[in-house]
C-alpha cells in the first residue's frame, strides 16, 4: 500500500483538512481503501434513540463521495434510512451477520440505548418477534469486528441520557461494558466518521485518547486554535452575540472542549460554530449536555487573562464588568506587571 499511516493521518488532521477529507478520498486514500477493501468489509448501521442527524451529517455533506465510499470501498450492508429493503427482507441482514458472519463485519452504532426498558426503542420484527435496540446492540456488537459509536448519543448518552432521563439511556460503551471507538458530536462531522473508518480498514485500531476519541480529530483543544483566542488573550469580549470578540461570557465552552472544527470546519468546510458567533457547545465531550449548562452562560473554572484565578472566583464581578471595563483591568494588569 502506497499511502502511509504518517501520510493518511497528515491528511486526516493537518492543514490539508481544511480543504475538506472528503474531497482527498480520491485519489490518495480512496485508492488506498480500494487495494485494502478487497472483499468490501461489511457494515452494518445500528440507529438507536437520536435524531438521525449524524446519518445526515454524514450522508448528504459529503456527497456524492461518500456514494462512492458506501458503495465501492464497504459494503453498507444496513442502514434505515437509505436502504431499499423492509421487513424480514431487511432485518435477515442483522440475523445473518450475527450467526453467520462473527468477526467479519463492523458495527456503526448513531443513538443511545434504552436501559429501563427495552421496549422504549425498537429496531422492527423478524419473522413476527419484535426487534429491540438493546437486544441487536448487545447481539451485533458481541459478533461485530469493531464497534464505531458515531455522535454524541451513542457515545455518551447524549440529550436522551441527559437530566430527567426517563428510558435510563446510555451510550454504547456504557451498556456493554467493553471499549468502542467513540466518534462524538451533536452531530459528528462526516470528516470524523469517515477518516475513522478509513483508519479502521486501512491501518486498525486508530489511537485513542482516554474518552474513545480518535486522537487524530479530538486530540486538540478548540480554545487553543480559535481564531477568536487573541480576543481572549486581549480581554475582548463580545457582551452580545453579533459582536466582535470572545464568546467566553456568552457560554462559550471551547476552554473545555477537544475538536478540531477550527480548522476543519463544517458544512463543507464554509464555517464553524464560532466563526458564525454561536461559541462553541462542547458537543464532543462526555457528560454534554449537562455537564455545561445553562449551554449560554459563562462556564466557570477557565483562568482568564489577566485574572489570578478562575472565572467562577470572579464571575459575579466579571458578570457587571463591561469589555472595555474588562480590557482595562488587563491593560492595568500588565503595566503592573512590567
Ligand atoms: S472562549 Fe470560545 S470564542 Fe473565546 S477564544 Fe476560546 S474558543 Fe474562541
Ligand atoms: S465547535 Fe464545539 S459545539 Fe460546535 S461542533 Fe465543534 S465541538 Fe461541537
Amino acid at each position: 500500500m502506497a499511502l502511509t499511516r504518517r501520510e493518511f493521518l497528515r491528511i486526516c488532521s493537518g492543514s490539508a483538512a481544511a480543504a475538506g477529507f472528503s474531497q482527498l478520498l480520491i485519489p490518495e486514500v480512496y485508492k488506498a481503501l480500494a487495494e485494502a477493501a478487497a472483499g468490501n468489509p461489511s457494515v452494518l448501521w445500528l440507529q438507536g434513540m437520536s435524531c438521525a442527524g449524524c446519518s445526515v451529517s454524514l450522508l448528504n455533506t459529503v456527497h456524492p463521495n461518500i456514494k462512492e465510499v458506501l458503495l465501492e470501498i464497504i459494503t453498507l450492508e444496513f442502514h434505515p434510512n437509505v436502504m431499499a429493503a423492509a421487513g424480514d427482507l431487511a432485518m435477515s441482514v442483522y440475523e445473518d451477520a450475527i450467526t453467520k458472519k462473527a468477526g467479519q463485519f463492523f458495527l456503526v452504532v448513531e443513538g443511545s440505548i434504552p436501559t429501563k426498558h427495552d421496549r422504549y426503542c425498537e429496531i422492527g420484527e423478524y419473522q413476527g418477534k419484535v426487534k429491540t435496540m438493546a437486544d441487536l446492540t448487545k447481539r451485533l456488537g458481541n459478533a461485530a469486528k469493531a464497534i464505531i459509536a458515531v455522535g454524541q448519543c451513542a457515545t455518551y448518552g447524549g440529550i436522551p441520557g441527559a437530566a430527567g432521563n426517563y428510558t435510563g439511556a446510555v451510550g454504547v460503551q456504557d451498556y456493554l461494558k467493553k471499549p468502542v471507538i467513540n466518534i462524538p458530536g451533536c452531530p459528528a462531522h462526516p470528516d470524523w466518521i469517515v477518516g475513522t473508518i478509513a483508519h479502521v480498514l486501512l491501518f486498525g485500531m486508530p489511537e485513542l485518547d482516554r474518552f474513545g476519541r480518535p486522537k487524530a480529530f479530538f486530540g486538540k483543544c478548540i480554545h487553543d486554535n480559535c481564531e477568536r483566542r487573541r480576543d481572549f488573550d486581549e480581554g475582548k469580549f463580545a457582551k452580545h452575540f453579533s459582536d466582535e470578540g470572545c464568546l467566553y461570557e456568552l457560554g462559550c465552552k471551547g476552554p473545555l472542549t477537544y475538536a478540531d472544527c477550527p480548522q476543519r470546519r463544517w458544512n463543507n468546510h464554509v464555517n464553524w460554530c464560532v466563526q458564525s458567533g454561536a461559541g462553541c457547545r462542547g458537543c464532543t465531550e462526555p457528560g454534554w449536555p449537562d455537564k455545561f449548562s445553562p449551554l449560554f452562560e459563562r462556564t466557570p473554572g477557565v483562568i482568564l487573562p489577566g485574572v489570578r484565578t478562575t472565572a467562577d472566583r470572579v464571575g459575579k464581578v466579571l458578570g457587571v464588568l463591561t469589555a472595555a471595563g474588562i480590557a482595562a483591568h488587563f491593560v492595568g494588569w500588565k503595566a503592573a506587571k512590567r
